[in-house]
């Protein structure tokens, strides 16, 4: 059988793990699954574009399992009361192909985007860094500032949108989720990212937008790029990054769709599995800027599913679901549509050809 973790269930799960040690549990799981990197069988994801947004599919494999995500992303779809992003993803058995595990994925790519952007932030920010700018207080906000607060030891956080609501949102749910940390209200991007040790970008527009610009950057900042991940979607003005040393994911897929996607198709990056091996330096000096030009990559999300697929199994999470045939003789699918309710239909066929 197949294991069905849908919305409620997983809400459910994080919510009695509890948002941080889940986080830390994504982001520990992510960091050993990117130290095995040459193990992995990789692809850009496949795209469909159109006029409005895109669909997504995001598969990746080992030697053991096969997982996808089916994800979307349609920046105009908060005006029809849908999120930007939507997903669900598939963990299967590569010896037979057999699904394992359905998963929803919406709520599981913030937290995993968020845990991601932990593990980067960890080989690539300053150590000393407390405070970090939010712009963009949308859906994946709330996921980034608990991540950083948690697993990074941010106590400070400068908050803007050009959505006053999706701001009010965002500083009450985190006056809730994390009274500890200082939440500030800044008037402009500017004005939050001034003096800020880590800048996080999480907006949504179908658009070369230039929600950072290099007056805006200071020496040692770290720039968690999280909202540009399209063709023709960025957040960075293009001078931030030939000023920055640039760290991705994977470097086919982020050519394409993130932030680099400006700069010529030679400018050097580095892959972040090879800085979190030891083969590349991450930050060399406490004055270098450094971006994580974050564009989601399918290892993030089999690592995500690998974690929920532990944790159904441990804590007797989600249900079994008959999604592909699992008895009876393998060759007889036919007879596996239930004979009274096929054989009416074939006599009413029959009926009608005579
Ligand atoms: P969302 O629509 O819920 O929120 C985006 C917010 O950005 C909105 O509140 C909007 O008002 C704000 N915004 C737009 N333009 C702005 C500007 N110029 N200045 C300040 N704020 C601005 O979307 P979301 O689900 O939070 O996703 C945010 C972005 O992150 C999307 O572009 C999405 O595709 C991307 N994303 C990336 C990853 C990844 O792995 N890198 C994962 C998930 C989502």
């Amino acid at each position: 059988m197949t294991r069905l973790i849908d919305l409620p269930t997983l809400a459910h799960l994080v919510h009695g793990i509890g948002v941080p040690r889940f986080m830390a549990l994504l982001a520990e799981r992510i960091e050993a699954d990117f130290a095995r990197w040459p193990a992995f069988d990789k692809s850009a994801r496949t795209a469909s574009h159109s006029a409005r947004g895109v669909i997504e599919l995001m598969p990746v494999a080992d030697a053991t399992h096969y997982s996808f995500k089916y994800v979307n992303g349609h920046p105009f779809n908060p005006a029809q009361g849908l999120p930007t992003v939507m997903a669900f993803g598939v963990l299967a058995e590569v010896a037979t192909g057999y699904p394992l595990l359905l998963a929803e994925l919406t709520l599981t790519t913030a937290l995993r985007t968020a845990a991601a952007s932990v593990v980067a932030a960890r080989a690539l920010a300053r150590r000393d860094s407390r405070s970090m700018a939010l712009i963009g207080n949308g859906a994946q906000s709330e996921f980034q500032a608990l991540a950083f607060h948690a697993l990074l030891g941010i106590a400070e956080l400068r908050v803007f949108d050009v959505d006053r609501a999706a701001t009010d949102k965002l500083v009450r749910n985190l006056a809730a989720a994390a009274p500890a940390l200082r939440v500030r209200r800044a008037a402009s991007t500017a004005e939050a990212v001034r003096g800020a040790d880590i800048v996080t970008t999480a907006t949504a527009d179908k658009a070369r937008a230039t929600i950072l610009t290099p007056g805006m950057v200071e020496p040692g900042m770290h720039l968690n790029a999280v909202g540009g991940d399209c063709p023709g979607k960025t957040e960075l003005h293009a001078d931030v990054l030939r000023g920055s040393r640039i760290f991705v994911e994977y470097e086919p897929q982020t050519r394409t769709e993130g932030e680099i996607q400006q700069l010529a198709a030679d400018h050097p990056v580095t892959e972040l599995w090879r800085v979190l091996t030891d083969q590349a330096p991450g930050r060399r000096h406490a004055g270098e800027v450094t971006v994580f030009d974050s564009v989601g990559f399918a290892l993030e999300d089999f690592s995500a599913l690998q974690v929920l697929h532990r944790l159904a199994h441990e804590r007797g999470v989600g249900r079994d679901i008959a999604l592909v045939p699992t008895d009876g003789d393998p060759k007889d699918l036919f007879g596996r549509m239930h004979p009274a309710a096929a054989a009416p239909r074939l006599r009413l066929r029959l009926r009608s050809v005579a």
